[in-house]
């Protein structure tokens, strides 16, 4: 055998110093509201830089495996999508790879997709793009000065990194930004439950195709107790050809503190499995020899939002209001999962349409950050709609073209016209829905 050595040197730490970066736009958050705005702002020829806590790029619909994009698409009976910009390539590359479908939904569509495609489609899109990533990065101090933001320091693992930029995107979900900005953000006074999504395998995927959605959720209400599981509702859906199906019939706390997030793994997983449980002996044909595939991260839906110049409500949710300075459409239902047992869930009509404002993602007292996606100021109902990955979408498209518009002045004062041009197809556009 012949002799192999890699030789050693040795290294001592010589300075403590953090690496020091400058952007245009830094965008903190890489789930679809990130995504969205990194992109738009690349595709507007500004010097890029996206950070994430996170190992991998794709926030919640990568790493906590959402498994369906919700609020793309208008409800029925016309039913047109309502969201472009990056869902335009996105729906292309997956579905015509076979790696996302069309789904019926209540009286509207939604796609089902791979998370691992997924994954590398951002990966590979986010890099064409020339955005600099910093994943594994804790943004956790923020300087301010003037009314800017006008650094945000980051640890990773392997040191500090602090970055400074004209304009800052707040798509961390939990507004991390502007709270340690200091500024006042919202916080539910009872919690709104996560869940932890588990991915199964091993089963029998003609049987599970056969099982009605509506009676399994009833007979799960009736069995919960049996099984030690604290949520009554909820659903299974199977991925036809690809041998896999996603549960979501879980509710865990997701607390904003460190101890209390790594409980909520433990207790998401242990409910994950009386729910395997569950379906093992429920539905033995569909499930008896499934196993678990994976326990994505726990799926976080409402925590902490900006107190911002105008907060979304129920009312302009239910009654479909259409602001002068709407930024994205949706038609999603209120899906509020504010009790242990199950969701509140409140359709929304035919050809029913509501919109976010601009100012439910402006912060009163900072002139260079737009919040997107789940941390945009809503109550608590009106946000369960709009949080879904559509609106989010076209939230971050919209916060990218603000800063872009603002560049070393005000978000507050924009040309509001210009936005809405700029974001048209998110306003106006309504292609028809393709079909199954
Ligand atoms: C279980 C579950 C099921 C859902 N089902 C659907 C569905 O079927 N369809 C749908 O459309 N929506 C669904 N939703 C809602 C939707 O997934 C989320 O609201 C949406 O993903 C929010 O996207 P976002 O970009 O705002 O934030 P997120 O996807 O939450 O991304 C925020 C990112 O910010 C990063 N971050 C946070 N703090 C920091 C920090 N200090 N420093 C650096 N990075 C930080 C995080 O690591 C994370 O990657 C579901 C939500 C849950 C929890």
């Amino acid at each position: 055998m012949a002799n192999i050595d890699i030789p050693t040197k040795n290294v001592t730490r010589s300075s403590s110093g953090a690496q020091h970066l400058s952007a245009d736009i830094c965008v903190v958050g890489s789930g679809a509201a990130g995504i969205s705005a990194a992109l738009e702002a690349a595709g507007l020829g500004k010097n890029v830089i996206l950070v994430d806590a996170a190992p991998v790029l794709g926030g919640q619909a990568v790493n906590a495996v959402i498994g369906t994009f919700c609020g793309l698409y208008s409800n029925g009976p016309d039913i047109h999508r309502v969201t472009y910009g990056m869902v335009d390539a996105l729906l292309e590359d997956l579905i015509g790879a076979g790696n996302a479908r069309y789904m019926a939904a209540r009286n509207s569509v939604i796609v089902q997709y791979n998370e691992i495609a997924l994954s590398r489609w951002v990966d590979k899109t986010i890099s064409g793009a020339g955005i600099r990533v910093l994943t594994g990065a804790v943004v956790r101090e923020v300087t301010t000065a003037d009314r800017r933001i006008k650094t945000l320091e980051a640890t990773s693992r392997f040191g500090d990194v602090v970055i400074e930029a004209e304009g800052f995107v707040d798509a961390s979900g939990d507004a991390a930004v502007v709270w340690l900005a200091g500024l006042p953000v919202k916080e539910p006074v009872d919690p709104i439950y996560g869940t932890q999504v588990v991915l199964i395998e091993g089963f029998d995927e003609g049987a599970a195709a056969s099982i009605d959605r509506w009676e399994m959720q009833d007979h799960l209400a009736r069995k919960a107790d049996e099984y030690g599981l604290i949520r009554k509702d909820g659903f299974v859906f199977t991925f036809p050809g690809h041998g896999i199906a996603l549960a979501n019939m879980t509710h865990i706390p997701t607390p904003l503190d460190p101890i209390g997030y790594s409980d909520t793994v433990f207790e998401g997983r242990d409910q994950a499995d009386r729910l395997m449980a569950f379906l093992k002996t429920e539905y033995a044909d569909a499930y008896g020899s499934a196993r678990v595939r994976a326990y994505p991260a726990p799926g976080i839906r409402q925590t902490r939002w900006i107190a911002g110049c105008y907060s979304l409500l129920a009312e302009d949710v239910r009654s479909g209001t259409v602001f002068d300075d709407a930024v994205a459409r949706c038609s999603w239902p209120i899906e509020l999962h504010n009790a242990a047992e199950g969701a509140h869930w409140e359709e929304l009509g035919d050809n029913h349409i509501h919109t976010v404002p601009l100012r439910s993602m402006l912060h009163p007292d900072t002139d260079n950050l737009v919040a997107a996606g789940r941390c945009i100021d809503a109550d608590t109902v009106g946000l369960s709609s709009v949080r879904v990955m559509g609106p989010c979408i076209a939230m971050g498209a919209a916060a990218a073209h603000a800063l872009s518009l603002a560049g070393s002045g005000s978000v507050h004062q924009i040309d509001l016209n210009a936005l809405k041009s700029a974001i048209s197809d998110n306003l106006e556009r309504i292609d028809a829905f393709p079909g199954f």
